[in-house]
């Protein structure tokens, strides 16, 4: 067996463990593979195994992977996105994780409008506080969720955090926690919303994001490898 082929078996294992120890369904997990700097082949071998969620974080990539493969794969954009990139991804990716500004909210509206389509959209929050990370911050997230709900070709389903690095995936517990709360209370507080995903958990802390409640975990490395930035 080729490693990616184990290591998805392994994380299928540890994804359906962690759904039980939940009390959830298997089913309420969905894995996104994150396939970031890593080459068509590799993409191509993980459809073989059954993947069809693939995530990429910049507009240049996705754009070269669909272009070689025209397989309709669910393509998910994870990463900082410029509002000039913007135009590129309707009808080419299913959902965009990282929007983080109400600029970016429109200006995805205004494409989306253009083709006629509506978007599944995450809000980015930054849970950690971090200066270096993207995302709104938590007190932000009601101001910024009341005029982006307004958007009528953008759907918004949930909420996507990157936790701070840490040793021990525990350390991101309080992190996941806090971004679940933060739907429920936003959804209670904008009778417009109805947010359902939460994108929240990574190679290192997976299993624990699922135990709080995460529906799309990206995991990269832990399938594909470590990452060569050249
Ligand atoms: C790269 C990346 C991941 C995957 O990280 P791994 O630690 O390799 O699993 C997940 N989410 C985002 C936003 C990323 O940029």
């Amino acid at each position: 067996m080729s490693n990616i082929s184990e290591n998805l078996e392994r994380i299928s294992e540890r994804i359906s463990a962690a759904c039980e120890r939940a009390g959830r369904k298997r089913e309420s997990v969905e894995l996104i593979a994150v396939s970031k700097t890593k080459p068509v082949s590799d993409i191509r071998e993980a459809m073989r195994l059954g993947i069809s969620c693939f995530g990429e974080n910049r507009v240049q990539e996705l754009r070269q992977k669909t272009a070689e493969i025209p397989e309709k794969l669910h393509w998910h954009m994870i990463g900082v996105l410029q509002k000039n990139k913007v135009k590129y991804l309707p009808g080419m990716v299913e959902m965009i994780h990282s929007v983080d500004s109400l600029g970016l909210a429109q200006e995805i509206e205004k494409e989306c409008k253009k083709h006629g389509i509506s978007m599944d959209v995450l809000c980015e929050v930054n849970v950690g506080r971090e200066e270096s990370k993207g995302g709104v911050l938590p007190e932000e997230l009601p101001g910024f969720l009341s005029e982006a709900v307004k958007l009528p070709h953008l759907c918004i389903r949930g909420l996507m955090t990157v936790a701070p690095i840490a040793s021990e995936a525990e350390e991101s517990r309080p992190i996941f926690r806090s971004l679940r709360e933060l739907l429920e209370s936003m959804n209670r507080e904008i009778p417009a919303l109805s947010m359902d995903q939460l994108s929240m958990g990574m190679s290192g802390d997976f299993e624990v994001a699922i135990e709080e409640g995460a529906t799309l975990v990206r995991i990269g490395s832990a399938i594909f490898g470590d990452r060569h930035y050249s």
